[in-house]
């Protein structure tokens, strides 16, 4: 669901699922929620109907439609209005644009419904309270406090008075939302390439390696394929933590609109493409978030010729690749596949274009 556009705040969530909660307040919740996704619908409907891509608010006779049809508060018609209309402005840039089917049941609720409030006792430390104006009035999750969501709060993170309710594969969850001031850029600090493929974990343009065992971990895991992403998401947040970024002021990575599925793919035989690709934007995604809190900037270049260009004297052959190795027909540089690929991002960064393809010919000079 649409994150708040606050370009000076970072935006985290924390699901917590609700398998704990008495059966009563489940069924009073899931209730809701499927009101609440109805009505949603109702809006998707009306806004394609209309054709109106906007996403902003709902005038009131628009919200209304929801009162009438529902008997809903004209507060939660209006919240779902709006949501119903950012989905359908979901459309808005697509070029052949689909009607949106939501399948996923989730709402947003502002303070207007709930409060999230610290609470003593069993356990629990935090509290979400259904307030009313259409969510259920009196209705107290307690959620249980963690160490991942007390390490955050300890951090500077606080905890916002929305929240998302929703339900995944039959389970109800409350997403709690986390934000924190940005930091301001850094300045100081070395433009950095990243390349992986997950043979050899996360190669570093400044010689930094994590997460090298991933590979035997993953070969471990193929007999049992149910457990394994949630296995790898843990292992590899592992790997990240000891990543220094210290001395990293920007970190370049592929762009993954342009990672073909199929380029990632030394497990093809055990493991799908697909997984192999999930991987690296999962890794992407985890460095993302990493370098958001420390003020490094990450940069997304077209992995076009990465792997091919010798970053030693700057052109690229086909040959030069051998599986792991990298050996140029040219000036006979020989590096690991990898951290040649690493360089190469680190130079599309320093040179501050997006792609080899735009450079005007085949020969490129390095920076060294
Ligand atoms: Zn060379």
């Amino acid at each position: 669901m649409a994150a708040r556009r606050d370009k000076g705040m970072m935006s985290r969530s924390y699901r917590v699922y609700l398998n704990d909660l008495n059966q009563g307040k489940q069924e009073v919740l899931k209730a809701f929620l499927h009101r609440c996704h109805d009505i949603m619908q109702y809006f998707v409907d009306l806004y394609w109907r209309r054709q109106d891509f906007r996403g902003k608010l709902a005038d009131l006779s628009t919200a209304h439609r929801a009162v009438k049809r529902f008997g809903a508060t004209t507060r939660l018609s209006q919240a779902l209005a709006k949501q119903g209309g950012e989905v359908v402005a979901s459309q808005r840039k697509r070029i052949k644009k689909r009607k949106p089917n939501l399948q996923r049941q989730v709402v947003t609720l502002f303070y207007h419904f709930v409060s999230v409030e610290p609470f003593r006792g069993n356990g629990f430390n935090w509290a979400v309270r259904f307030t009313g104006s259409g969510a259920p009035k009196g209705l107290t999750v307690p959620i249980p406090s963690t160490k991942p969501l007390n390490e955050k709060l300890a951090d500077g993170w606080n905890l916002r008075q929305t929240i998302r309710l929703g339900m995944r594969k039959g389970r109800l969850f409350i997403d709690l939302l986390l934000e924190k001031k940005r930091p301001t850029p850094k300045t100081e600090g070395r433009v950095v390439g990243m390349d992986s493929n997950y043979k050899n974990g996360l190669v570093f343009s400044d010689g930094q390696n994590v997460g090298t065992e991933l590979y035997h971990l993953i070969q471990g895991f193929a007999k049992r394929q149910k457990h394994t992403r949630a296995e790898i998401k843990s292992w590899l947040g592992q790997a990240i933590k000891q990543i220094d970024f210290s001395q990293i002021k920007v970190l370049v990575i592929e762009d993954l609109k342009k990672v073909k599925s199929g380029k990632r793919g030394t497990f093809s035989r055990r493991f799908n493409r697909r997984l192999s690709h999930w991987l690296y934007a999962y890794a992407a995604s985890l460095l993302q978030r990493h370098c958001e809190v420390k003020g490094i900037e990450v940069q997304r270049k077209d992995p076009w010729k990465t792997s091919q260009r010798c970053y030693a004297c700057g052109k690229w052959d086909r040959r030069n690749r051998r599986g792991d190795r990298f050996l140029c027909v040219n000036c006979n540089h020989a590096d690991h596949a990898d951290f040649n690929a690493s360089k190469n991002l680190e130079y599309l960064g320093l040179a501050g274009i997006y792609g080899f393809r735009l450079l005007p010919s085949s020969r490129c000079q390095s920076f060294e």
